[in-house]
This record gives structure tokens, C-alpha cells and sequence, in this order.
């Protein structure tokens, strides 16, 4: 008898439903966006009738990933700038931002994604030529990991930056008493800031296309990893009209203007849209040197890093996320910030075992300190990619004594019992088929190195996909209505094409059909 009505039933399918006893299913159904019931092939076959079934054809299915680190909105704005992923030289960077200056028209040129590393002997750039090239045009050109940023003289005259400016968390470079063009961290924010906006039109369509390479992927919610407050209407915007299909945790910049949003809002929840944390940032990059260590650079002698947030302003923040209810996530890479956040977390843990405040990154911690994210409750939240984008230099950085406790997943894990994982996009790929591999191998898509870089501290499959749902959604409040395909839960699912496995090489995937609270927002036939 199909006594009962479902709006969508899948069935032949292998279903990791993700629970603590890794049980699998064949057929799932789904009514008013959540979980009727998930079971086997004939109990829900027999039980339910419905307007649209699907055969599986025996693939996998999973909950929808989640991204637990990402930025949509610089994403949106990379994908409207100068492409300079994968220069090989300082010249290729010069004529790609030219060609771009020349089709944009526009008045200010903004690029994205040089990376000094890969031009041989690590130099980073100075801005001499781009000041030939562009006399009067300002031109702005972010490092692959929007920690440093390369601008010619006519952007520090915009942003009245001279060989004089003190900026506080940040560095202006000079040389022989010259500016060379290169900022970091907390100095980018004064050149970001007369930076002309892109037309709202072209942000929305560009973070619409995101929203569909994040389906292709499988990836159903993102954690966006510190928002402008400049862009909160326009996610508003997007949430309320429901062109928003993706969930989006977001977590606010420290700012004064998204201080006293939260003030007259709490929390928030647009649609698809919530917000109840803050991001703040207690260090810059380690491949810009601005991750603060507790030692010097094995390869700069007396330098320490950046600390961006002075320990008052940390404690101000820290007071006024517990005021309100809110998380705090803190991106911290070097084995100092880690250290200085863990014990500001110990405050929260006080007041509330259950705070949930994070660790973004996570990526060089004192093995010392590992127990401190037990002790404090503290989650990590990381990036399994990053391990292998840096791997080419970071002994160099660190030295060999440091590197025990670099992208120390498996040792960060074994004391949390729980970790989330996300890519950073656009900083790094959001392919989370790649995460996997980087997580569970350790290595490139080249495959090396053979042996897997520091393989100790890799994850297994199963907790590499618990990182990117379950534990997720654990990390934003979500795991009573998402993270597992459990009856009464939102079906936000993914049918893989390939099976998921921690395999030796690395093979493309993509989802063949996403859905999001039941409705399909992805599919291939
Ligand atoms: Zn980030």
C-alpha cells in the first residue's frame, strides 16, 4: 500500500546518512524540504507515492557539504577583477593586468592571485614597473592569499599612503626610503577602502554563478569566513528575493559598523542567511611572513610576524560576543596567535562549556599547546588544501623543530574529537573532491610528494566528510536540522558521481544532483 505522499523519493542509491554508526540506506523520502524517512529500497518504495522519483543508479549519496571557510562576496569581486592565478613571472602579472586594464575600462584595476613563490627565489614584488605602465591609472593587485597586496604609486597616493604611514597590525613596505608598493594585512585596509565598489547588478549575477559552482560541487552551505558590513544589504537582498539557495553562515568582520548591527539586530536569520558570529583576525599569512610566530622566521631573522588586532581590541570583541550570544572565530596561523586565542578562549569556556568558538586555520600550533583546544572546548577549523599549496616552501618559513606542529590535523583532532573543514575560497580551490584527497593523501594533484607531505597528520575519509557535514554544522549551531540525512532533518543532499574513497590519485568528481531542503538546485542527467 502507498498509503503516504512525499514530494520526492530517491531511491537504488548507497546512502551515507552520516550518523555515529555509519549506516547506509537505499532510498530516502522528502516532503516540505525535510526527511520523511530513510530506509531500505522497498520499505520506502512500498510506503510512499510521489510527484518525482529518482533512480540513483546505485551512486552514493551524502548530506550536502558544507565549506566551513569561505568568502563569497571577495570571490564575487575576484571574478570581476584581473585574473593573475598562476603567473609565472612579475611580466605575465604586467600583461595580464594590462589586457585587463585595456577590456574593463574601468578607472581603478583591481587583480587577484599572484603568488611570488612560484616566479623562482621568493622575492615579492616591488612596484616600479607597474608605475610605468600605469602613470595615473591606480592599480591594486591582491597576492594569492589576500594577505599582501601590490599597488603603484598612484593607489598610495589615492589611499594617502606614504613611506611615513604607521599602520598598526599592518606593514608598509619601504625601501631606501621609497614605498615599494607591496602592503600587508592591516594596511591593505586603507588602500581597500578607496577602492570604487562594482555595480551591485554585476556582484549579484557573479555571486549567482559562484552559488552554481559551489552546486556542481556538492557543496550546499558555506560558513563565509567575515563579512563587510557594506555587503550585508545585498545578501539581504538576495536571501529575501530567494535567489539564495545555498545556506550561508556568516560571521561578521570586527568592525564598529557591524558592532552596533548586531546591537540592534542579534542574531539574524534572512532565509537562507544567518548570522551569529564574528570572524576577527589575530595574525596575517605565512607566505607573506605576517603569521605571528613565537620564534623568528627560520628565513627573515628578527621578525615575528603581524599581530592585526591588538590584545585590548581581542578582549573587547571577546566581551562583546559573549554579551550577545555570539561565536567568535578567530583566523590564527602561527604558533603565537594560536596560543594568545586559546587562552582568550578559556573566558568564553568560563561562562559557557558549549561556546563553540573557533580556531580558524589552526595551521602552526605548539604541540605544547594542543591540549588546550581540549581543555578550552575550542574547535579547529582548517583547511586540508592549504597543507599541500604551501608545502613548497613552508620549512624554508618555519624550520625543520616547527613543522611537528604544522597543519597538525590528525594531532589538533585526537583532542577536539571533532573538526571543521573548509577550502578559504577564493584563497585557495573549492573543490571539496580535491579537500579529500589533500586531507586523506597529503599531496598534490601531481601526487607528490609519493610518501604524502607529514601523512601523519592526515585524516581518514570518514572524518574528512564528517569535517565538511556533521561536525560543520555541529561548528554553526546546525546539527539539530542539517549535517546528516536523519528523519526530520532538511534534505540538503548530494548524489556523487564517483564513490567517495581516499584513493591514491586524484580523480575530478562532482555531484550529479544537489538538493536543498528538497528542492533540486543541481542536476546532470
Ligand atoms: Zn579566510
Amino acid at each position: 500500500m502507498k498509503g503516504q505522499k512525499a514530494d520526492l523519493v530517491i531511491h537504488n542509491a548507497i546512502i551515507h546518512i552520516m550518523d555515529e554508526n555509519e549506516t547506509q540506506y537505499e532510498a530516502i523520502a522528502i516532503k516540505d524540504g525535510k526527511i520523511l524517512e530513510v530506509g531500505p529500497e522497498r520499505q520506502i518504495l512500498n510506503k510512499y507515492s510521489s510527484d518525482e522519483t529518482i533512480d540513483a543508479e546505485g551512486k552514493e549519496m551524502y548530506p550536502g557539504f558544507t565549506d566551513a571557510h569561505g568568502h563569497l562576496m571577495p570571490y564575487a569581486d575576484m571574478k570581476l577583477g584581473a585574473n593573475l592565478f598562476g603567473c609565472r613571472t612579475l611580466e605575465e602579472l604586467l600583461v595580464r593586468t594590462e589586457k585587463y586594464a585595456d577590456k574593463s575600462n574601468r578607472k581603478f584595476i583591481v587583480g587577484h592571485g599572484w603568488d611570488q613563490s612560484m616566479w623562482g627565489g621568493d622575492i615579492l614584488p616591488t612596484n616600479e614597473k607597474l608605475n610605468e605602465l600605469f602613470p595615473n591609472t591606480p592599480v591594486c593587485l591582491y597576492r594569492v592569499d589576500g594577505h599582501a597586496v601590490l599597488v603603484n604609486q598612484a593607489a598610495l597616493d589615492k589611499a594617502k599612503i606614504t613611506n611615513k604611514s604607521i599602520i598598526p597590525g599592518g606593514q608598509v613596505t619601504v625601501e631606501n626610503r621609497v614605498c615599494t608598493g607591496l602592503l600587508l594585512d592591516n594596511a591593505m585596509d586603507s588602500m581597500s577602502a578607496v577602492i570604487p565598489a562594482y555595480p551591485e547588478k554585476n556582484r549579484i549575477n557573479a555571486l549567482m554563478e559562484i552559488q552554481e559552482e559551489l552546486f556542481q560541487y556538492g557543496i550546499t552551505s558555506v560558513h563565509d569566513a567575515g563579512i563587510a558590513n557594506k555587503d550585508l544589504p545585498l545578501f539581504k537582498k538576495v536571501a529575501e528575493s530567494k535567489e539564495l539557495k545555498l545556506n550561508v553562515y556568516g560571521m561578521l568582520r570586527n568592525s564598529a559598523e557591524n558592532r552596533t548591527f548586531v546591537e540592534k539586530n542579534g542574531k539574524v536569520n534572512w532565509g537562507n542567511f544567518y548570522i551569529s558570529s564574528f570572524k576577527m583576525f589575530a595574525d596575517g599569512a605565512l607566505g607573506s611572513r605576517g603569521a605571528l610566530l613565537k620564534k623568528p622566521y627560520s628565513d627573515a631573522h628578527n621578525h615575528l610576524g603581524i599581530q592585526t588586532t591588538t590584545p585590548e581590541d581581542m578582549n573587547n570583541l571577546a566581551h562583546f560576543c559573549l554579551k550577545h550570544g555570539y561565536q567568535l572565530n578567530t583566523h590564527a596561523i602561527g604558533d603565537s596567535s594560536n596560543a594568545i586565542l586559546l587562552n582568550l578562549y578559556e573566558k568564553a569556556y568560563a561562562v559557557n562549556q558549549d561556546h563553540r568558538w573557533r580556531i580558524e586555520h589552526a595551521q602552526v600550533v605548539d604541540p605544547a599547546d594542543f591540549e588546550l583546544f581540549r581543555k578550552y572546548n575550542v574547535l579547529p577549523s582548517v583547511q586540508p588544501t592549504h597543507a599541500i599549496s604551501d608545502m613548497r616552501w613552508v620549512e624554508n618559513r618555519l624550520g625543520k623543530d616547527r613543522m611537528q606542529g604544522a597543519y597538525a590535523y590528525q594531532s589538533i583532532l585526537k583532542e577536539t574529537g571533532i573538526i571543521a573543514i573548509g577550502t578559504d575560497f577564493p584563497f585557495d580551490r573549492l573543490n571539496p573532491f580535491l579537500t579529500i584527497f589533500a586531507a586523506t593523501q597529503r599531496k598534490n594533484t601531481d601526487n607528490q610528494p609519493s610518501g604524502g607531505f607529514r601523512l601523519e597528520d592526515g585524516l581518514s575519509l570518514m572524518d574528512c566528510i564528517r569535517g565538511m557535514t556533521i561536525w560543520a554544522a555541529i561548528a554553526s549551531f546546525q546539527e539539530k536540522y542539517s549535517g546528516t540525512l536523519e528523519k526530520g532533518k532538511e534534505a540538503n543532499l548530494i548524489l556523487v558521481e564517483r564513490p567517495l574513497n581516499s584513493g591514491r590519485s586524484f580523480r575530478e568528481n562532482f555531484s550529479m544532483l544537489t538538493v536543498i531542503k528538497g528542492e533540486i538546485v543541481y542536476r546532470i542527467d
